[in-house]
Formats: structure tokens, sequence, C-alpha cells
């Protein structure tokens, strides 16, 4: 079947994340079973997957079948893909349901082809954390000693590769203060007052760290702001959200603790806590099988990718996890979360191309 066939059918499934429903994922196996290829459905807290292989399984695409809803603007319906001008349009056509058909198309291929193996993992709630995805399926799959030898995602990189991406923590900095009927403000202090000056210091706010001349520079940014619904009552307490995305001198401590100093210049009752900590740095150590993945595309493009290591979080950091080496290929990163969001249809089967190319190489 044709990547673009495949890419169409992907997209007329209006699949938001998370996938609840075995439903999204019936062409799909009738699809692998015409080819001999057993899927197996995989459950986890209510998110549906898949995972299928054959041979050794060694080499393990890895996309997401969940897409972000579609929102206002489009000019035609998001779950009925149309073709013009040589580009796909409809929801997740980059992010990455263009990219998950090139996966399957080439794993296909790679079967017809008497490849010695891959394994393919479809994953249900990529947008949501691909904790009920990837990361409980890698689980599963050590457990029974199927972990594949390397992973190939196919997020949006605009036929880079990308081998590498910064930790992310997020963190929440309660400030506290009086809480008192607002109609009598002379009975304490009112947090809200101490708000500019904290944010004033937490946005961009410089960490400790040292030059990392592989991975982007740190930053921290001021996310979320809660003080509450309360209207006639000052809050005891504003939690401040934080995104910091760190490099590899750097960890959740560090971080915590130049926020607590850069804290403690300012006239404020404070506590800095970690929210989330989704993901360590990462960098591709396997030269090998970077210059393998710089090769595939190159023989198919014509030109050599970069090796990129600025995207954001990607189900690839439960790859590093589970110590298994990982790139990413895949298309336009311009077009992703956006309304009418597009992909080309002949960067689509070149990205096939580099898949096949690319397994055969390993
Ligand atoms: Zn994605």
């Amino acid at each position: 079947m044709k990547t673009e066939e495949i890419a169409r059918d992907l997209i007329s499934r209006s699949t938001v994340s998370p996938v609840t429903s075995e439903d999204s994922f019936a062409h799909l196996i009738q699809m692998l079973k015409k080819h001999d290829i057993k899927s197996e459905l995989r459950e986890y807290g209510g998110v549906h997957n898949l995972y299928a292989g054959f041979g050794d399984e060694s080499v393990c695409f890895n996309g997401h079948m969940d897409v972000v809803p579609p929102g206002n603007g489009w000019t035609s319906d998001p779950f009925d893909p149309v073709v013009t001008d040589g580009r796909l349009y409809g929801r997740g056509a980059s992010d990455m349901k263009g990219g998950l058909a090139a996966q399957i198309a080439a794993f296909l291929e790679l079967k017809e082809r008497g490849h010695s193996g891959a394994s393919l993992m479809v994953v249900g709630d990529e947008e949501q954390g691909g904790r009920r995805g990837t990361s409980a399926m890698l689980q599963d799959l050590r457990e029974e000693g199927r972990l594949p030898k390397v992973g190939v995602i196919g997020e949006p990189t605009d036929l880079d590769i990308q081998v590498g991406m910064r930790g992310i923590v997020w963190l929440d900095i309660h400030v506290f203060g009086d809480e008192y009927h607002a109609s009598k403000p002379r009975l304490g202090d009112n947090a809200t007052s101490d708000l500019p000056e904290v944010l004033k210091t937490l946005n961009g706010l410089e960490m400790s760290h040292s030059e990392d001349d592989k991975l982007p520079k740190p930053t921290s940014e001021v996310t979320a702001i809660n003080t509450g619904d309360v209207y006639n009552s000052t809050p005891s307490r504003i939690t401040v959200g934080m995104d910091i995305r760190y490099v590899r001198s750097q960890s959740p401590k560090t971080i915590v603790r130049d926020v607590e100093s850069a804290l403690s210049e300012v006239e404020a009752d404070y506590r800095v806590e970690v929210r989330s900590h989704s993901g360590e740095p990462f960098l591709l150590e396997n030269r090998g099988f970077q210059e393998a993945a710089v090769s595939a595309v190159e023989s198919v493009t014509g030109d050599t990718p970069e090796a990129v290591t600025s995207g954001g979080a990607s189900d690839g950091r439960f790859f590093a996890r589970e110590d298994i080496p990982f790139v990413e290929i895949g298309l336009d990163t311009e077009e992703v979360h956006v309304a009418n969001e597009s992909c080309s249809v002949h960067r689509m089967r070149q990205l096939k191309e580099s898949y096949v190319q690319l397994a055969e190489r390993i």
C-alpha cells in the first residue's frame, strides 16, 4: 500500500489524544495481517496502543496515533484529508500521521524484502506525556526480553536527524501571603504584591551550568500562575509554574537550588517544589547509528541532513531511559499543531524510503 493512502486512512480517523478506542487500530491490524504480521493491542490505563514485530524485532519504528484537537480556522474538514498542490491536509499530517504512514509503509516493505526484523510501536498518548503508551510498553517489552536494539521515531524534524534533547523539569513556586477579607486590607500582607518581583526574578533566570557544546543553552520560563478563583479574599498562596529545559551539567537538585538562591534576594515567603521531571538530557553516543541515519537520508534526498538537538520533548526520552539508542526523523516542523496542518506528499515518500534505507544499514 502506498504511503499516501495509509496517511489518508490514518488522518480520516479522529484520534484526538488520548486514543481510548481499539477501533482506531482495526484497519491497521487488517493491513498488517495481509502481510502476515500479527498485531498486539496493548492497553494501559484506558489508552490503546499497538505493537507488531517480525524477525528479531531489532529496529523499532515508534510513532503516535493521537493528535491534538483541531481547534479553529480550518478551511477544510481536519479529519477528511485532501491533497492540494502536492500537500496533504488534515489534523496530524505532519505531527505525525504522515510520519507514521511512512513508518508503516517502510515496515511492510522491509517484511516483504525479507529483512532480518523490525517492530512497529503505535501509541495513543504521546501528546499527553507518553506514560500510558511508549513508557509502559517499553517497560513491558523489557520484562518480556523483547527490547529493540535501536529506535526510529517519526516526530517532525524537517528530515533532519534529531540526536539529542535537553532535560525537562517543571517547578511549582508557592508564594505565601495572608488570607483576609478584601474589604479589610489593613489586616495583612497580600501575596499578589510580591508577585511582580518574583516573576521578574524567575523569567529567564540564569542557572549555574557548564557550557554544553552539544545541547542548546538551558531555558527557564514562567508558564502558569494560579491564584485560585476567590475574589473577596486575598490568596494565602499563589503558585507560579515554570518550565525549565536543562543540560547535562545540571539536575533538578541544582535547578531548585538556583531558583531558591535567586528568590532569597526577593522579599517574599516562598517554597520551591519539583512538580514533574519528565526527561533527562539526552545525547546519542552511538556514532555508527547516527552516521547510518545521515547516510540513509542523504541517499534518498541528495541533501546531507543536520544532526539537531533543539527539538522539544518526545517519547524518545523513554528510549533513553531504557538505554536504547534512537534518532528522530520526520516531516515538516512548521506545520505542527496549527490549523490547516499539512505535509508534502513528496517528502513523505522520501521519509519512507529513508526509513527503509536506515533499517538496511543497521
Ligand atoms: Zn508528535
